[in-house]
């Protein structure tokens, strides 16, 4: 007889666990409670993962993935009190005497797609907010990141209600089973052609989703800000965990009278984070995966490296790369490079940029060095992506008040802080009035002339 596929009716599992464990505060407390727990007592053992999929120096894990999802986690603890709260809303003078506030339901059985690039942050971001809003979860991290992929499997059974939360490794075969279910919600991080598959299998369900995908994040850098400055921002945020980063600047528009200074104290930088040979380096990370080396490989630009170009496929090495003289219709300014090479391009000014960045797809973020305020304020209100950051980089994402998402091609919904709450939570509207007095008899037929009267000029005021 065929065995049944246990994946097949996970999502039913989940959805009857937690009809029958409610959604009290106690037990989200308890679930984020849990998590804390697991990252503080497993740390050593989720570093050593990173370490193996990713080559991530142990700073960098505590950083960019423990420590950013523990923050996210006291976050919600210290405010879910409050947005568990209902809230009162103003009912228009015609509706009185009646009360009207909104409660944040769960939304029932939670679906996370997350993937590879930091596997630990981008599974578990998310799932703060789906236990925060009282969801039953299942989590599917990546195959690409194995090792992280198999520490969760273990640890959040032992930490978490096994039955709320449930950890299904696996690569595009389990996830369409999972696919095939009806889900209230699916959560996906990832890239955008997988996004098409996951958007079109919610829509056979009509299950709503926050898709965070990627793209061309653009810096611009001009001659008015220190360029030394500058450029150790640009590069620590460019070659942390190798490139592979969504938020990563993708490529730079720079002036003419920035670029020589740029590029020489990009080199300075790279040499201050990671030494003269970054593949000695214990903080330099490599490359994911065989297949991703290649992928880079191929466009890697042929000339113009004003430093690395160095690839070792056997040890999956990428060294941190700067292109000079690159143009819009170059290999490199294809797709979402997603990896440690830097395109320079020349651009006149910040019209010239801009027009540049209108011409592509919507990015998921978009950095601006530059002291000119006329300069910043034109980024700032004619363009048009995720978030925009002035003289930084990637340092809105550890904003808990400020939503992380993308726009267009670049994603859709936000998460983090209160927006993680409200992602995976339904705003029910609650209306309630006394039976007596009637006050509804205006709009009761018969409609008279008198009716029609009080319509026109009381009920219209009224209604305000
Ligand atoms: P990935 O290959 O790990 O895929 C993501 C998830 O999709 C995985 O869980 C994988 O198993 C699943 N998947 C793959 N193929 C599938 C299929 N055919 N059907 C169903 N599921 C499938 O990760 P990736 O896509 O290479 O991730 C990198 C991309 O994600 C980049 O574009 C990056 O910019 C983007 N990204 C976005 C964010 C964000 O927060 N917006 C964060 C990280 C990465």
């Amino acid at each position: 007889m065929a065995q049944a596929n246990p994946l097949g009716t996970l999502a039913a599992d989940v959805r009857a666990a937690r009809a029958e464990r409610g959604s009290s505060y106690t037990l989200r407390r308890q679930q984020l409670l849990g998590l804390r727990a697991m990252l503080i007592e497993r740390a050593p053992e989720f570093e050593q993962a990173l370490l193996a999929d990713l080559a991530k120096n142990p700073v960098e894990s505590e950083i960019t993935e423990i420590g950013f999802v523990l923050a996210e986690i006291e976050h919600a603890l210290r405010h879910l009190k409050k947005w568990m709260r209902p809230r009162r809303v103003r009912i228009p003078l015609s509706l009185a005497p009646a009360t009207a506030r909104t409660v944040s339901d769960p939304l029932g059985a939670v679906l996370i797609i997350s993937p590879w690039n930091y596997p630990l942050q981008l599974s578990l971001a998310p799932l703060v907010g789906a236990l925060a809003a009282g969801n039953a979860v299942v989590l599917k991290p990546s195959e690409i990141s194995p090792a992280t992929s198999a520490a969760m499997a273990l640890f959040i059974p032992q930490y978490l209600d096994a039955d709320l939360v449930r950890v299904v490794e696996g690569g595009p075969a389990e996830t369409t089973t999972l696919l095939d279910q009806q889900w209230d919600y699916i959560f996906y991080t990832g890239n955008e052609h997988v996004a098409r598959i996951i958007a079109a299998a919610a829509a056979k369900h009509l299950t709503p989703t926050t898709l965070e995908l990627g793209g061309k994040s653009p810096t611009f850098v001009d001659a008015s800000s220190n360029l030394n400055h500058v450029a150790k921002r640009l590069a620590w945020t460019k070659f942390v965990n190798a490139g592979q980063t969504c938020v990563a600047p993708d490529y730079v528009l720079v002036t003419p009278d920035a670029h020589d200074g740029l590029v020489a104290a990009l080199r300075d930088a790279v040499t201050d984070l990671f030494g003269s040979d970054p593949r000695s380096s214990a903080d330099y990370g490599r490359i994911v995966s065989a297949n991703h080396v290649t992928r880079l490989s191929a466009v890697m630009p042929k000339k113009g490296l004003a430093f690395g170009g160095q690839i070792d496929q056997k040890t999956k090495y990428i060294a941190p790369t700067l292109a000079t003289g690159v143009v819009g219709s170059d290999p490199i300014m294809r797709d979402e490079i997603f990896g440690p090479i830097l395109p320079i391009l020349t651009v006149a000014n910040a019209d010239e940029a801009i027009a540049f960045v209108n011409a592509r797809p919507k990015p998921l973020a978009l950095y601006v060095y530059s002291a000119n305020k006329s300069v910043r304020r034109a980024f700032e209100t004619q363009t048009s992506s995720g978030a925009l950051d002035v003289n930084v980089g990637l340092a809105h994402m550890s904003v808990p008040g400020l939503p992380f998402g993308g726009v267009g091609t670049s994603g859709h919904g936000a998460y983090h802080g209160k927006r993680s709450f409200d992602t995976f939570s339904h705003e029910k509207a609650i209306l309630s009035k006394p039976l007596a007095p009637d006050t509804l008899t205006l709009i009761y037929p018969p409609y008279t002339a008198q009716k029609q009267r009080l319509a026109r000029t009381l009920l219209r005021r009224l209604s305000r």
